[in-house]
């Protein structure tokens, strides 16, 4: 009780994991704080965790995330290989109109790939296809691995947070730990009112391992995810539900969520023997923008009493921010992908004052949020 920790991290998904893993390599002491026994139960447990650039039109998203891709290949190749398996990742057409954009896709997105032909695809037992890209630095992570490898020997403490109270030289959480700064990454979940106004949403989705007879050494990607085959078990991922509440967006899978995966991945190639194992299920959390949520939280209270005039549009009222509350959240469908850098920005701007990037800061949906409230 009388330890005043560094930084204190609640929620042990992939966010917390990375984030606790940063601090420790600057040498901060630190608390990992969860409601589970164990981390990854949330989102980041159910994850395929699939390491895939994002292909499109070039948009601030788009290269965000291929700028997070390529620091968390290097990131995982060089720290945590054994929990990332690189067996590189083609990317298939999602349909016929997307065949000709991946002529053009290496130059445009500056990528490092190379185009796989009919004849290249055959060799891999694929199916109707007739041009691919393959990312050799690509891969999938083992999720609960990871996460455990990232945290080893850390403090870690199972509570659930209701509640944080500031005092004068430390935050006190839960009446129980101290630190002198609190990261919220508590994914879909927690601390609703404060984060209002980044509108946090989720996607629901489900994936499973399965057993199969088949060889593959690589991992592929159309509309859904094949993995790689190791120990004889391939991974089929994910649906995708947007619901508020996880309970219906459960029951809407009634059930059967997979069935739809693996007629997808027949489409593509013939898996031998294909034998469910294990299903997993959860929340993606979102922003509004899809862009992640990085940064100090601004005190709304304070905000909407001090410049009533907000809601009205006025757009020059300089920010005050809740002292010593930082986010890590909004990860979406690349939690895996964006966590290793993500993590760095905030421990940079948390250690070392470093600007956080206008992209993720929260502070880009205040405004926007403040306009609407009745
Ligand atoms: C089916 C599926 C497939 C996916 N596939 C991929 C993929 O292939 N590649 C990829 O990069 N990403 C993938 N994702 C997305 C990825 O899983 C998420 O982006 C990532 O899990 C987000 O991590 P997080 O740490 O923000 O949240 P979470 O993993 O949800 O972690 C939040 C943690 O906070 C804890 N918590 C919440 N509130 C409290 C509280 N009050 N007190 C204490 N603890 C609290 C929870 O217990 C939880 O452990 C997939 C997601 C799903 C659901």
């Amino acid at each position: 009780m009388n330890i005043i920790y560094d930084i204190a991290i609640i929620g042990a998904g992939i966010a917390g994991c990375m984030v606790a893993n940063e601090a420790k390599r600057r040498g901060l002491n630190i608390v990992l704080i969860d409601r589970a026994s164990t981390p990854a139960t949330g989102g980041s447990g159910a994850a395929g965790a699939f390491i895939s650039p994002k292909l499109g039109k070039v948009t601030p998203l788009l290269s965000l995330t291929n700028q997070a891709y390529k620091y968390a290949t290097t990131f995982y190749s060089k720290n945590y290989s054994q929990y990332f398996d690189k067996s590189g990742i083609l990317r298939l057409p999602k349909d016929t109109n997307d065949e000709p954009n991946f002529y053009h896709y290496l130059d445009k997105l500056n990528l490092k790939g190379v185009v796989f032909n009919e004849q290249d695809l055959k060799k891999y037992n694929i199916k109707n296809e007739k041009i691919g890209l393959f990312f050799k630095d690509g891969g999938v992570c083992d999720a609960q691995g990871l996460c455990l490898a990232l945290i080893d020997g850390i403090n870690y403490k199972q509570l659930n947070v209701l509640h944080i109270e500031q005092k004068c030289e430390y935050i006190l959480i839960q009446k129980q730990i101290k630190a002198k700064k609190v990261v919220f990454a508590t994914g879909y979940e927690g601390y609703e009112k404060t984060f209002e106004y980044m509108g946090i949403n989720g996607i629901w989705g489900s994936r499973g391992d399965f057993w199969t007879k088949s060889k593959l050494n690589i991992s592929i990607h159309k509309n859904s995810s094949i993995s790689c085959v190791k120990n004889s078990i391939v991974k089929l991922g994910a649906t995708h539900i947007r619901a508020k509440n996880p309970t219906k967006a459960c029951m809407i899978c009634n059930g059967e969520p997979l069935n739809d995966l693996i007629q997808k991945s027949y489409q593509l190639i013939d898996l031998k023997d294909l034998k469910l194992k294990e299903t997993f299920c959860g929340m993606r959390s979102g922003s509004k923008d899809y862009f992640p949520l990085v940064g100090k939280v601004i005190d709304v209270e304070y905000m909407l009493k001090e410049f009533p005039q907000l809601k009205k549009g006025y757009n020059k009222a300089p920010l005050k921010y809740i002292e010593n509350i930082y986010i890590l959240n909004g990860f979406g469908g690349r939690g895996f992908v964006l966590a290793p850098l993500m993590a760095k920005w905030l421990i940079d701007n948390i250690v070392e004052d470093v600007n956080i990037d206008k992209r993720v800061s929260p502070d880009r949906l205040f405004l926007k949020w403040v306009r609407k409230i009745k």
